[in-house]
């Protein structure tokens, strides 16, 4: 249910929906490590400069890295990115002959990928199974009944128990989106909601209109999902300047 009505807000594949500009997994790999604690369209500010200088991991691997740094600086903590992307990159050398990796268990061994960047690669660049689990999946979980985890890791194990495996990357990136549009994290609006008939965080009063309604307040969701800027058309071209991924 909440899957598929967010699927309706939120269409497009995993792909469509990440907002981080790339051209390859190498390039998501390097824009998701950037995106950590940045907006994406600040990575992706960034990132054309990047590529140009360093295309692949063979030219990254040996890169200074106060040239990486000069190139990443508007990112935020420039320095430890820097040196996760070229130590990242020498990995992937070292190890994998330049390419990435599809498993998660090979992504999770180089520089700088926990399990969530991993899942954004494997997700986005590979079409696999992936659920990435941010501070806005973890809270929209939670406060939809689908997991009472605080740990990403148990979060993720609860989510994909419930969604097909080709569907999670989508999922993850979906609740983001509502996250950043409609269940925000201090104040969530959930007269917008198109869940709000099934979110048991929602007001009592509200979940119980909504159910004797029959309507999942799509409508009001469709007026405005991405708050006082308007419309699903508007929502959608902010998605470009909001989402990460992700990761
Ligand atoms: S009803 Fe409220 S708490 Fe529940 S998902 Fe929607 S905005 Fe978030």
């Amino acid at each position: 249910m909440v899957a598929a009505r967010l699927a309706e807000a939120y269409p497009g594949t995993p792909t469509e929906l990440c907002a981080l500009a790339h051209r390859n997994p190498f390039e998501l790999l390097v824009a998701t490590i950037l995106s950590a604690q940045t907006t994406d369209a600040r990575v992706n500010s960034v990132t054309p400069a990047l590529f140009a200088a360093y295309p692949d991991a063979a030219s990254l691997a040996v890169a200074d890295p106060a040239d990486v740094e000069a190139i990443i600086r508007p990112t935020g903590f420039f320095r430890a990115k820097a040196r996760s992307l070229v130590s990242m990159a020498a990995g992937l050398v070292e190890r994998f002959g330049g390419e990435v990796p599809t498993a998660l268990e090979d992504l999770v061994t180089l520089a700088g990928v926990g399990r969530k960047t991993a899942n954004v690669v494997r997700s986005v660049a590979f079409d696999l199974p992936g659920l990435p689990v941010d501070t806005h999946v973890g809270r929209l979980s939670r406060r939809l009944g689908l997991t009472e985890a605080t740990d990403p890791a148990q979060v993720e194990r609860d989510l994909d128990a419930l969604v097909p495996a080709a569907a999670r990357g989508a999922l993850s990136l979906r609740l983001i989106l509502h996250g950043r549009a409609v269940c925000l994290a201090r104040s969530p609006r959930c007269a917008e909601c198109l869940l709000a008939d099934v979110c048991p965080t929602a007001p009592t009063s509200l979940r119980a209109a909504r159910q004797a309604a029959g309507a999942p307040g799509a409508a009001a969701e469709r007026r405005a999902p991405a708050g006082p800027a308007g419309t699903v058309a508007a929502g959608r071209r902010q998605r470009k300047e909001r989402l990460p991924g992700r990761a």
